[in-house]
């Protein structure tokens, strides 16, 4: 899979190498044609709770295969859709399909990414409702993943659209935290349920002490301002161990599952926990 990417990157960067314009370019014209090919696919990722290993959700992400390259990650495409109105088309494509799969998952959440863009939409709050009704499905059973760029540039609105999507019970992740400039400090105005910490540091624990004690700080803070922890890019039992110890909540990551097609998910969502090798006790 990863060679075949590699291929097709290859190609896709081509002689043209020196115009990433015109690879943009491609990749736009791609996708703006990617739901009519039928192109895309969501995978889900397992959230569990620390200690029972019970799945409560699962992170929607988007996969992009294309006929010409091979498939394409979404670290390099959302950042192009987003810097066009694509973003707004794939965004939808996502959210409807992420609501339709709730139907066979017998009461998980799905956790969907919406890009600053899309987060400052006219009309976020009544996009958002209308898309749940039309699917029949409960407010409490969609998380809203935002990152720290989508709220902080203009926070009073911001503000305001959380608060009206909490008060209508969706529930809000702030997502990759601690790789942007908010603090704890700043976000406790913000209508957030959980913070989900950025990979880079759940990384660095079993490593450097101070990532230890930037999570255990993380946690420490989020739990006094009533907020579920997700740690995110869990790899190792150790880290479990670790994160257990800094008192985090719920973990997400290859450690438990890579993210699944529909049909592994809803198994996944109703067997509702994950099993996974007990830790060996070594934190190395
Ligand atoms: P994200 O929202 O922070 O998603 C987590 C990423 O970490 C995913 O990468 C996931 O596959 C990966 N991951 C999960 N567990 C592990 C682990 O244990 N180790 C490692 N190394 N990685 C892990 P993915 O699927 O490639 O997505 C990358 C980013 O693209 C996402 O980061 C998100 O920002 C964006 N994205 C993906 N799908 C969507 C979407 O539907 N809409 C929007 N707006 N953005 C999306
Ligand atoms: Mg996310
Ligand atoms: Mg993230
Ligand atoms: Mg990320």
């Amino acid at each position: 899979d990863a060679k075949r990417q590699g291929r097709g990157l290859a190609r896709l960067f081509d002689e043209s190498m020196d115009e990433g314009v015109r690879v943009r370019r491609r990749i736009e014209t791609g996708l703006s044609q990617a739901i009519a090919r039928d192109e895309l696919a969501l995978v889900y990722q397992p959230i569990v709770a620390h200690g029972t290993f019970e799945v409560v959700g699962f992170e929607a992400l988007l996969r992009w295969h294309t006929t010409e390259y091979g498939p394409i990650s979404p670290a390099t495409f959302i950042p192009i859709a987003e810097e066009s109105n694509l973003i707004h088309e794939l965004g939808d494509w996502v959210l409807e399909h992420s609501l339709d799969v709730l139907k066979t998952w017998p009461g998980q959440y799905v956790s969907v990414n919406f890009s600053p863009r899309q987060f400052r939409r006219h009309n976020f709050v009544g996009y958002i409702i209308e898309r749940c009704q039309r699917a029949g499905v409960e407010p409490s059973r969609l998380q809203i993943e935002i990152t720290e760029t989508a709220i902080f540039d203009d926070a009073d609105r911001a503000a305001e659209t959380l608060y009206r999507l909490r008060q209508m019970g969706f529930r809000i992740a702030l997502d990759d935290f601690g790789t942007g400039y908010s603090s704890l400090y700043n976000i406790r105005k913000f209508a957030l349920d959980a913070l989900k910490i950025d990979r880079s540091f759940i990384d660095g624990m079993s490593r450097e002490r101070e990532s230890a004690a930037i999570v255990r700080s993380i946690v420490h803070l989020a739990q006094s301002l009533n907020l579920t922890v997700i740690a995110e890019g869990v790899e190792t039992a150790a880290q479990v161990d670790l994160l257990r110890v800094a008192g985090a909540s719920h973990l997400q990551g290859y450690h438990f599952a890579r993210p699944l097609a529909e049909a592994p998910a809803r198994e996944m969502a109703h067997a509702r926990f994950v099993q996974v090798e007990p830790a060996t006790g070594t934190h190395g």
